[in-house]
């Protein structure tokens, strides 16, 4: 059986070390980083995701504040709240909870997220640092980089996460050959890009990929962030294959990935769902936060 990428204990960890960060931030007689989450609408998922980032937020010490605006809200509403929280130099930084109503263009909306405070690294300025490779992931090493679990540049927070996950338990990318499955700015296109500077040799299809399984068969480590449940089966798996289930999908009451649980028969390592890529993704908006406040008074 897979060994589990425990994504709740290394978190737990990561909130650790950023207690200490923070309590050496306010004894230099700085204020507590503090995190703005904007969610526009009313939907269920949104608001547990948003609930568990302020409670992970309260644990470590970074002051967050909910704003609530109704499905009504205009555009131009949303892009006057987010000019306001940019030059507000009490707000370290700021994520927008996706996703927005349809009559909301997401790109313009995330393009209008001051670059400092783009905790979740999705404005095309920090994307485009991404692409650059200049976040520091480093080519030193043949596990994802070691710079990644300190990075210099708000990396979007899930692949973030993935990437110290692997890390974390010596997963090797050197070489190997990494599958991507989905494409979305959130997940599949950054993954992808750090996969890529961690030396992998890199495999991405989504929905108009011909014969994935057969694609897959050939991949070391399998990335997938699609959405459907259990679409990944152990036919698709090459034997000791990694796998990182992305996927938070909910059936008859139950959280479910987008992996079946057979696939831990024929892999080495599986990240559970949920309790493996949820709990970094939190950890790693903890750690953006903390960057963007330490940037902005220029410590750590
Ligand atoms: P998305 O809908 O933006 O993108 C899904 C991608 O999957 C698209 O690129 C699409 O082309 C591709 N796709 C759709 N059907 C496919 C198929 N049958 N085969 C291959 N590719 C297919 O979704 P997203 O934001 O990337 O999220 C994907 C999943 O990950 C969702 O279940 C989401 O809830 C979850 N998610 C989890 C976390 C976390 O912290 N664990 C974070 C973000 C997203």
């Amino acid at each position: 059986m897979a060994q589990t990428l425990d994504g709740k204990s290394l978190a737990t960890q990561i909130e650790t070390s950023l207690r200490t960060e923070i309590a050496d931030l306010t004894n230099a007689g700085k204020p507590p980083p503090s995190l703005a989450v904007i969610q526009v609408g009313d939907l269920y998922a949104s608001k547990v995701y948003v609930r568990r980032k302020h409670q992970a937020c309260q644990r470590v010490g970074i002051n967050s504040q909910d704003i609530c605006l109704p499905t009504t809200t205009s555009e131009q509403q949303l892009l006057a709240k987010i000019s306001e929280l940019n030059t507000d130099t009490s707000v370290d930084a700021i994520l927008m909870q996706l996703p927005l109503p349809q009559h909301i263009n997401t790109a313009t909306v995330l393009g209008a997220i001051a670059m400092s405070k783009d905790v979740d690294g999705l404005s095309p300025q920090n994307q485009g640092l991404l692409l650059s490779g200049k976040q520091g992931s480093a080519k030193v090493l043949p596990y994802p980089s070691e710079a990644l679990l300190k990075p210099k540049l708000l990396i979007p927070c899930t692949p973030l996460g993935i990437m110290q996950l692997l890390n974390h338990y010596r997963c090797r990318l050197r070489g190997k050959v990494a599958m991507v499955v989905g494409r979305s700015a959130l997940v599949g296109l950054p993954i992808s890009q750090l996969l890529l500077q961690a030396d992998a040799t890199l495999i991405h299809t989504h929905s108009h990929s011909v014969e994935p399984k057969l694609l897959a068969k050939t991949a070391d480590v399998l990335v997938v962030a699609v959405g459907v449940p259990h679409l990944v089966r152990q036919d698709w798996l090459k034997p000791d294959a990694v796998v990182i289930d992305v996927g938070i999908n909910r059936q008859q009451g139950k959280l479910v990935g987008d992996v079946h649980p057979d696939v831990a028969e024929v892999a080495s390592y599986i990240t559970p769902v949920p309790g493996g890529v949820g709990p970094m993704t939190i950890a790693a908006l903890l750690q953006n936060t903390v960057l963007a406040a330490q940037a902005r008074h220029r410590v750590g």
